[in-house]
């Protein structure tokens, strides 16, 4: 029988209060779904991981992962939703985006405040997510975000506000709108080639440039064995001489090294001397991609075997160089 397939990941749309009001995990099995006006097709809750966001491990999401492609495998599933944690709520969203070839919608939710609290908005967020994981209009877009009425493209949305509602958003904009049922899609992402998933790479780290840097916490890293590193440079890509000359040691080691920006909006390309010098170093300018997603995307590529050079080819295939 066609229905939705409801992965609760945790998160604070199923926490509840410890002592002194402090937010913890929920400890029995929340049924999200419970209590919600019905869905245009029935929901098949799975409970997948239960803590809050921030405790989620590389086996937690990979769990996930599994889950998801599993739900996605069957024929009956119209969509897949899943409840997670805010806090990396985008990275998981990014993971599975990468990993999703089919046309199925999954929609990734959550909410800003916890079942119980004054304007608890759970229950609407999933509504909002049901809704789109059962339309015709999400499918074909990769995974999503639905949050507070906006639909995103995991592939470029971030978690941008701490305690607002409205707690996502994406370079590049929205792509839809979803209220009282109705979706109203403004944009389609591109999307690329479905990556293979072995894992990730527990040795990847990111390293952030700022004012005088210096190459410290890069040799160090390179020196304790990381197999990759992400530098969230400057603006348009540029770090100081310092972390330049480490990122030349890093990669001489064999450790790849991508390049990111510091700024929200607009991406990396070697246009200064600085970027230049970066490149010439080795290390592969990452486009649009946030650091926290250019970490899994990297961590995903040496778990599947890549070298440096490897990685920088792929880059490419996915469409992030
Ligand atoms: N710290 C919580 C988590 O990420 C926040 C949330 O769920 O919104 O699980």
């Amino acid at each position: 029988m066609a229905h939705l397939v409801l992965l609760n990941a945790g998160g604070t749309i199923s926490a509840e209060a410890g002592p002194g009001g402090v937010l913890r995990g929920g400890a029995g099995p929340a049924v999200l779904a419970q209590g919600l006006p019905d869905a245009a097709l029935p929901v098949r809750e799975i409970g997948v991981y239960r803590g809050l966001s921030e405790d989620m491990t590389f086996a937690d999401v990979s769990g996930l992962l599994a889950a998801l492609a599993m739900a996605v495998a069957d024929p009956q599933t119209r969509g897949v939703v899943v409840a997670h944690g805010t806090d990396t709520l985008e990275e998981s969203a990014f993971l599975a985006d990468l990993m999703h070839g089919a046309d199925t919608p999954v929609v990734f939710t959550g909410a800003q405040r916890a079942p119980g609290a004054l304007g608890f908005d759970g229950q609407i967020n999933l509504m909002d997510a049901l809704a789109v994981a059962g339309s015709e209009e999400g499918r074909g877009l990769g995974a999503v975000i639905v949050f507070a009425g906006r639909i995103l493209a995991a592939r470029h949305a971030r978690k941008r506000r701490t305690t607002a509602p409205d707690a996502f958003g994406a370079d590049g904009g929205d792509l839809g709108r979803v209220a009282a049922g109705a979706v109203q899609l403004f944009a389609r992402p591109v999307r690329s080639p479905p990556m293979d998933f072995h894992g990730l790479d527990a040795s990847v780290e990111i390293v952030t440039a700022g004012l005088g840097a210096s190459g410290r916490i890069l040799d160090l890293l390179t020196q304790q064995g990381a197999r990759g590193v992400v530098l969230q440079a400057l603006g348009r890509g540029n770090v100081g001489r310092p972390l330049v000359e480490a990122t030349a040691r890093a990669t001489a080691s064999g450790c790849a090294v991508l390049v990111v920006s510091r700024s929200d909006e607009g991406g990396v390309a070697p246009e200064y001397e600085a970027g230049r010098r970066l490149a010439d170093a080795g290390a592969h300018f990452c486009g649009r991609l946030d650091a926290a997603k250019a970490r899994l995307a990297l961590a995903c590529l040496l778990a599947n075997g890549l070298d440096s050079a490897g990685v920088g080819a792929a880059l490419k295939t996915y469409g992030f160089s």
